[in-house]
């Protein structure tokens, strides 16, 4: 993990809490200090650096997220050095649409816009009965739906959800229920059912806009 702000200390940490192992760079003495007793290892260094990345043994290591924001000349010049350092994943967060494109010029192999991510997933939750989603591309997508109150009390066979709305229940959980399970055609929805469906994500938002 390169960079210790909010966003690369907590998933250092959430990685650590998960029981991976993590080396941590931040050029800051004062984070250093701050995350030394949490996370496994941590170091100060400058990782624009090529020489000092290669001199903590970072050409051994399988993934480098570069979580430094703020400053694009440091992040681009890190992603660069991961680069020449032959790193197999280089995941890099940009802060911005062009932070984003040039980290992918210069030859990440992921790019993590967290704040655009965040927005977008919470604008779906917003206008919607989503409760959660799950993009995989343009073409598809999973989403857990509180049922529309229109559709409530008709059985699943009678709705057509395929036809009319182009997305197919894959689960279903009605109220009481602890878990979810296949749907079949005879069940009754409710208010409070709660569907996994999978679709687009415009044909999903278009059936969780529904009233
Ligand atoms: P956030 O928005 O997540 O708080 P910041 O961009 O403010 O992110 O923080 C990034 C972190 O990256 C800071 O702790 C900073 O000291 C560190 N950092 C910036 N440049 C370098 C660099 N060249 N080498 C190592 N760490 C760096």
């Amino acid at each position: 993990m390169i960079g210790l702000g909010r966003f690369g200390s907590h998933l250092a940490e959430s990685l650590a809490a998960l029981g991976r192992e993590v080396l941590a760079i931040d050029r800051d003495a004062q984070q250093v200090q701050k995350w030394s007793s949490m996370i496994d290892q941590v170091t100060q260094a400058d990782a624009t650096d090529e020489e000092v990345l290669r001199q903590l043994g970072l050409s051994d290591v399988q993934r480098v997220v570069v979580a430094i924001g703020a400053s694009v000349e440091a992040s681009v010049l890190t992603v660069l050095a991961l680069v020449e350092l032959g790193i197999p994943q280089i995941w890099a967060r940009a802060t911005s649409g062009q932070h984003a494109k040039i980290l992918s010029s210069v030859g990440a192999h992921r790019v993590l816009f967290p704040e655009a991510e965040t927005g977008e997933r919470l604008a779906h939750l917003i206008i919607s009965r989503t409760l959660d989603f799950v993009e995989f591309d343009e073409a598809f997508a999973v989403a857990r739906v509180r049922v529309p109150r229109s559709l409530a009390g008709r059985p699943t066979s009678e709705i057509q959800l395929l036809k009319r709305y182009g997305v197919r229940v894959v689960g279903i959980k009605r109220s009481g229920e602890q878990r979810y399970r296949y749907v079949s055609d005879e069940m009754q929805l409710a208010d409070d059912t709660i569907l996994i469906v999978e679709g687009t994500i415009e044909q999903i938002q278009r059936f969780a806009t529904l009233s």
